[in-house]
């Protein structure tokens, strides 16, 4: 399964915030919109970086509390891993394996295009299970209507 077939059902909408946004402001978008990371951008078009929950809890831990004043700029990852819609939903699944994180902008000509999450990830690996799944049983039983 390519990735633009996730992004036809899912959609393209992807949650940005500025580098300079407090990350106050980040951790109530990210409770606000039910989600565990946001692209941090400019224009709200290009990946200047990204930022997940797990970026909040390990600067609190080592700054404390005062962490929260800060603009995202200082807790955000920089060296952003992204996909191209023909990318296959394998691709996405080594990516999040090897480097150990739950979000993959997807982008073209260098802007975003969507997200995929390792929630999307699981959700679609369950539906083309179930399918083949279903496909099988109907073999076995001789229902190939
Ligand atoms: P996550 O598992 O997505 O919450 O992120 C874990 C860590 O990886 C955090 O430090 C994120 O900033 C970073 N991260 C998340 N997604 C990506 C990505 N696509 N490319 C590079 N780093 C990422």
């Amino acid at each position: 399964m390519r990735i633009s077939d996730i992004l036809r059902t899912k959609g393209d909408n992807v949650v940005t915030v500025p580098p300079d946004l407090p990350v106050e402001g980040l951790v109530s978008k990210l409770a606000h919109h039910r989600i565990g990371a946001a692209v941090v951008s400019r224009d709200g078009a290009t990946v200047d970086g990204i930022v997940s929950e797990r970026d909040v809890v390990r600067a609190l831990a080592e700054r404390g509390p005062a962490v929260l004043a800060e603009p995202v700029s200082t807790i955000q990852t920089t060296q952003v891993r992204t996909v191209s819609p023909e990318a296959q939903l394998e691709d996405v699944e080594r990516l999040m394996t090897e480097h150990r994180f739950r979000h993959v902008p997807v982008v073209v000509d260098n802007r975003l295009a969507g997200v995929v999450s390792i929630g999307d990830v699981v959700k679609n690996r369950i539906d083309e299970l179930e399918s083949e799944r279903s496909t099988l049983a109907d073999y076995i039983t001789g229902d190939r209507s």
